[in-house]
């Protein structure tokens, strides 16, 4: 190694969001599992920053505690295994769980968390769509205090966020009392998130759609009454598409409508061709993903499966 590539590196292990946040003021970046950025230095996508604050002693940071409006509060270093193993999450925001439990391996979910996800900002991350269908909100601390952001408004590119360098994700907030989105207001949605993998594990989406929908009953009568989808690596961001939600309103989420909503979600995408898939493979693959998700939701708010992960359970259907 010549002097020219040994560069100095800090690094602090922080005891309190207040001791981090002083840390990224200061210019470090946090480090959270480190999956991704030690894992992506290692792989040569991106060196690691010069200075690194490490979160992973901040206990409260790993808590999972109930909303006063019956949602949930995911502190950012909850992991992926953690989430996949929360009977709550599994029971009410099952879309969440079926992303969760997908992310590369075992040992990924096990150290990979919540936060770590949410701030990568990359278009293809899992647990984007879900969150996003969820209504859920990220709690950033900096400097001047704790503000709360909708994801929509947090994701601004492909790996690039609306929030300062200098703020902290300390929770994921998910909402109760949405009448799509969480359980709190009245009948239980069912949920589900989807995504187009060649292999089960050690994968990264090169498709994927969420899905929350909400019945007025249980017969085969019942209508949906809200629709919340989400498309997952089709865009610069994850985001919803209005016009599918609005399609499936009022109809009796079958066969049929899922697979009109799953053409608008295609006709929305804005696909890239790279080494997984061509922006026309993609776009195509929308709108089975996007259906298959409708499907495992309404199931689901039926009070049936598929198990999670959907993706694996509705694989070749
Ligand atoms: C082999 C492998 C497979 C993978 N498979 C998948 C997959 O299938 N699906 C998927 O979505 N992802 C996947 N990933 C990516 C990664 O594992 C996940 O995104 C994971 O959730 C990242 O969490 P982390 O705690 O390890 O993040 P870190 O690597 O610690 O951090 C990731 C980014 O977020 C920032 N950050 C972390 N925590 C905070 C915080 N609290 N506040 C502000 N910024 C923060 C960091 O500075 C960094 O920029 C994979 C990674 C690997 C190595």
């Amino acid at each position: 190694m010549t002097a020219e590539t040994v560069q100095r590196k800090e690094y602090l292990a922080a005891g309190s969001v207040e001791e981090a946040v002083a840390a990224l003021a200061a210019g470090a970046r946090p480090v959270a599992g480190g999956t991704d950025l030690v894992v992506g230095a290692r792989h040569g996508k991106a060196p690691l920053p010069a200075s690194l604050v490490g979160i992973h002693r901040i206990g409260e940071l790993a808590e999972v505690t109930t909303l006063p409006d019956g949602g949930l509060r995911l502190g950012a270093l909850v992991s992926h295994a953690t989430i996949v193993s929360h009977p709550e999450v599994l029971a009410r925001w099952t879309g969440l769980a079926d992303a969760s439990a997908i992310v590369g391996s075992h040992a990924t979910r096990a150290n990979g968390t919540i936060g770590g996800n949410v701030m990568n900002g990359s278009p293809a991350m899992d647990t984007g769509a879900p969150l996003l269908c969820h209504g859920a909100v990220a709690v950033l601390t900096g400097p001047s205090g704790t503000r709360r952001v909708g994801l929509a408004d947090l994701w601004t590119g492909p790996g690039k966020l609306s929030s300062s360098p200098d703020e902290l994700l300390v929770a994921v907030e998910l909402p109760g009392d949405q009448d799509t989105g969480g359980a709190g207001g009245g009948k239980l949605p069912g949920s589900a998130y989807v995504r187009l993998q060649y292999r089960r594990q050690m994968e990264i989406a090169i498709v994927g759609a969420g899905a929350v929908v909400t019945l007025s009953g249980t017969g085969p009568d019942a209508t949906v009454t809200s629709a919340r989808i989400a498309i997952t690596a089709l865009a610069p961001v994850i985001h919803r598409v209005a016009e599918a939600e609005q399609a499936l309103v009022g109809s009796s989420g079958d066969e049929a409508a899922a697979r009109a909503a799953g053409e608008l979600a295609a006709a929305a995408s804005r696909p890239i061709s790279d080494v997984r898939g061509s922006a026309d493979y993609r776009r195509a693959m929308a709108g089975v993903v996007t259906r298959r998700a409708i499907l495992a939701a309404v199931s689901r708010a039926r009070g049936a499966g598929p198990a999670v992960p959907a993706s694996d359970t509705t694989y070749g259907s």
